[in-house]
């Protein structure tokens, strides 16, 4: 198939490009590197070859959005380019409502014109904002109640393919989308060839394998008296290879009139104390870890039921040792330390 990736260069996007390329689809990828990264696309083109046609193109370039999908006669858009990061979102919720919400506007305007039948939509774990505790595991009825302008502008672009969904219901035209919601998405390939570099970083593997390379002199766990058996913050970390592999699986079952909606997990959680134990072991280094206040906003379990994922798509979470997980990207950063070189 001939996939657009939108936010190709960065973590995820650049993830998933790779999974498309080794199974022969064709990827065009657009970006426009605020956060993502020219090198990535690089080493994309090299594997991809002429099936990957990278473009240097904003989200909010609508006209041009819908010459490249025409051109390309695209058959599945893969929307992942958005800001990511919930403390900047607090911060700055225009920035997010901008980019994240008035950007998918545009990409789902340039669908429109050029008439691209099927949307695989990044959505996230933070739509859900702070379940109840008898809520937890997390399933694709939780209510969405999202707590922070990234949670929030998230939710908006589900809602609004939604909507677009039930136009072109009306209008007899036919439209499918599948909103994949990630809980933490963790790892790199595990060849090497891609990595996870945010500006700055705030996530926690990363953070302690910055400090196992001695990049930083220690870090923080953000709370130790949560309701939780070591006292530390619960999450579930899912390979983002798996995470890629999720993407190709419901791009494959998409049929006109789908709406589809998964959490995309391992189904069980670690906390912080077990992920830094994880990175003491993988890397052999015991940095220095200090205790701090909690984090505000941080709800202290969340990981996900992925039984209708399972279910429905027969996908499941191939790495869920977390380990596996920290020696992925420990790889990827011991021969990256400084991250993506500019340019
Ligand atoms: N965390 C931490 N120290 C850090 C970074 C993160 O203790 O330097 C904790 C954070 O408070 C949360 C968990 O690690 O409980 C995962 O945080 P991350 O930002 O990676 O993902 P989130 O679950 O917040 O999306």
């Amino acid at each position: 198939m001939r996939v657009l990736v939108t936010g190709g260069a960065g973590y995820i996007g650049s993830h998933a490009s790779l999974r498309l390329l080794q199974d022969g689809h064709d990827v065009i990828s657009i970006d426009n590197v605020s956060r993502g990264h020219a090198q990535a696309e690089a080493v994309l083109a090299k594997i991809g070859g002429d099936r990957y046609s990278p473009y240097r193109c904003d989200l909010h370039e609508t006209e041009r959005l819908a010459e490249i999908l025409t051109s390309h006669d695209i058959d599945v858009l893969m929307h992942f380019a958005a800001f990511a990061e919930v403390g900047e979102s607090v911060d700055h919720p225009l920035r997010y409502h901008h980019n994240n919400i008035a950007g998918t506007v545009s990409v789902l305007r340039a669908i429109d014109q050029a008439g691209t039948s099927r949307v695989v939509f990044s959505s996230s774990r933070s739509t859900y904002g702070e379940p109840a505790e008898d809520q937890i595991p997390i399933n694709e009825d939780t209510p969405q109640s999202p707590i922070n302008p990234y949670g929030a502008s998230k939710l908006q672009c589900e809602r609004m393919l939604r909507d677009l969904a039930e136009a072109y219901r009306r209008a007899d035209r036919p439209f499918s989308y599948a909103a994949l919601r990630y809980f933490n998405v963790a790892g790199c390939d595990r060849q090497t060839r891609l990595g996870e570099d945010h500006r700055p970083e705030s996530h926690l593997i990363p953070i302690c394998l910055h400090t196992a390379l001695g990049k930083r002199e220690k870090m923080a766990i953000f709370g130790t008296d949560y309701p939780t058996p070591d006292g530390t913050c619960i999450r579930d970390y899912v390979h983002v290879e798996d995470l890629a592999d999720a993407h190709v699986r419901v791009m494959g079952v998409l049929e006109p009139g789908d709406e589809r909606r998964y959490n995309v997990g391992i189904g069980k959680g670690f906390s912080v104390r077990e992920c830094i134990e994880s990175s003491k072991r993988v890397t052999g280094v015991d940095f220095q870890v200090d205790e701090a206040e909690r984090r505000p906003g941080d709800p202290p379990e969340l990981y996900a039921d992925v039984s209708k994922i399972k279910r429905e798509l027969g996908w499941e979470a191939s790495i869920t040792d977390i380990d596996e997980t920290v020696e992925s990207a420990w790889k990827w950063f011991k021969s990256h330390p400084d991250g993506w070189p500019e340019g």
